[in-house]
């Protein structure tokens, strides 16, 4: 590959890098609050003994988030009445930290890219 055709095609590449990069952030910077917090499903047996969990049938779902506290996992339930709002905040979380994770790598490859433009294009004086 000759210096030009790197070049061009490092610039093109940090282009879609950072569009990408840009879409991202944008798609983060809301405002809307988040729930810190993994949900997920808990199904229980009651303890009565001629109930239907008793044979295998548990009761549920009840909805909890699976929370990080000073290290240590902590399940916490969803009070009914607030399933659709804190299962939609907590997702909102799962989706920033998602997002975040990708940003982090763009910015790696664009560092990285920009080390190899320099590289290319340093030139030495004398
Ligand atoms: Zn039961």
């Amino acid at each position: 590959m000759s210096k030009t055709t790197e070049i061009t095609s490092i610039i093109s590449t940090l282009s879609k890098l950072n569009m990408q990069r840009t879409n991202y952030i944008f798609s983060l910077v809301h405002g809307k609050s988040l729930v810190h917090g993994l949900p997920h499903k808990v199904f229980r047996k009651c303890g009565k003994n001629n109930c239907k969990c008793k044979r295998g049938e548990l009761h549920g779902p009840y909805y909890a988030l699976s929370v990080n506290k000073d290290g240590k996992k902590k399940i916490v339930m969803i009070k009914k009445a607030d399933h659709r709002l804190i299962l939609k905040e907590a997702g909102r979380y799962q989706y920033y930290q998602k997002k975040l994770a990708h940003i982090r790598k763009i910015n790696k490859e664009i560092d990285v890219l920009l080390e190899k433009l320099k590289f290319i294009t340093t030139k030495y004086y004398p």
